[in-house]
């Protein structure tokens, strides 16, 4: 019976399995017919400067929007994305559109506000160590017009830390192109800290899940003054992400924090809804 049993678990497992990878192929089959088609939309989650509560800063977040099955999540197809090499147009498409939609934005809000506007793009860490990369950075900059400093190129720390030296190249010359680099998701990779002085970074995003219940835990408490007294000493702009809560802004607060993103303040948002935003009068630095 046990010998029964095994065998018809290895049939589950199986099924399981086809239906799954049935799933995924048809998934890629429809990522490819998305990114001949453009189903992408940027979405714009504003980041906040805390001495003036006004928004700084945007992270450009694609999403799909699926004939079919409507909106699908990066969570959903950042990964498949990766594994096709469809990464690098999708990054691309996000890169060339924001710069314009922020360059818009700074053109329609200035001049004495909407150039303070910074703009953060996620490059995925297999799409980071590709030649193409540089080229695509330099011409989303040249067609938009946006001043290279206003442009973070977010990374996390394993795209750093797969090959070191050749990270650290592409981030010089990501910083020759007049460009800022960003580590995101900052405490969650096995980057050295070591690292974090030799490479030429501008700003460190404290990860959410250190953020994510920081008032009542030590250790979280721990880790973000850390990083906090880190980006002090070695002149990093820090700002932390996920903030859900007055309790977590409180004491991101008392703990010197300036800059902030999260549903506290702002959820990510169209384009549309950033512009009446901005016409709100939310805009400062
Ligand atoms: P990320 O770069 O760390 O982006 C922040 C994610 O946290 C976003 O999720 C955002 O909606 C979410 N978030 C922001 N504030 C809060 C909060 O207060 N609470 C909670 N619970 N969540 C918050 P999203 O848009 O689903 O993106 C997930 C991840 O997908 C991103 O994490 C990034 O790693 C990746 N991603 C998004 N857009 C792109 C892209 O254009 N290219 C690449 N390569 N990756 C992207
Ligand atoms: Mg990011
Ligand atoms: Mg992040
Ligand atoms: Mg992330």
């Amino acid at each position: 019976r046990a010998k029964e049993r095994g065998k018809s678990s290895f049939k589950v497992f199986n099924q399981k399995m086809h239906d799954q990878a049935l799933k995924l192929m048809a998934l890629e089959t429809d990522l490819r017919r998305a990114v001949d088609l453009g189903e992408f939309e940027v979405a714009y989650q504003p980041i906040v400067c805390l001495e003036t509560r006004k928004v700084c800063g945007f992270e450009a977040l694609v999403r799909w929007r699926h004939a079919e099955h409507g909106t699908i999540m990066p969570g959903d197809f950042i990964a498949l994305a990766e594994d096709t090499g469809l990464i690098y147009a999708i990054d691309n498409f996000v890169l060339a559109e924001a710069c314009g939609q922020v360059k818009q934005w700074q053109i329609g809000f200035g001049p004495h506000m909407g150039e303070l506007l910074t703009l953060n793009i996620n490059i995925s860490g297999k799409h980071f160590g590709q030649p193409m990369l540089l080229n695509q950075v330099t011409r989303a900059l040249t067609d938009s017009g946006l001043h290279p400093s206003a442009l973070n190129i977010e990374i996390t720390e394993s795209a750093l830390m797969d090959d070191p030296a050749k990270a650290e190249e592409v981030l010089r010359q990501l910083k020759a192109l007049g460009a800022r680099v960003c580590i995101d998701d900052f405490g969650t990779g096995y980057s050295s800290l070591s690292y974090l002085q030799r490479f030429p970074i501008d700003v460190v995003k404290v990860d959410r899940s250190f953020i994510d219940g920081v008032e009542g835990n030590q250790d979280s408490q721990a880790i973000v003054r850390t990083v906090f007294s880190l980006g002090k000493s070695l002149g990093l702009k820090v700002v932390a992400e996920g903030v859900e809560t007055p309790a977590q802004l409180a004491f991101l607060e008392n703990e010197g924090c300036r800059f902030v993103q999260g549903f506290l303040f702002y959820r990510p948002m169209s384009a549309a809804e950033v512009h009446d935003l901005l016409a709100g009068g939310s805009i400062g630095s």
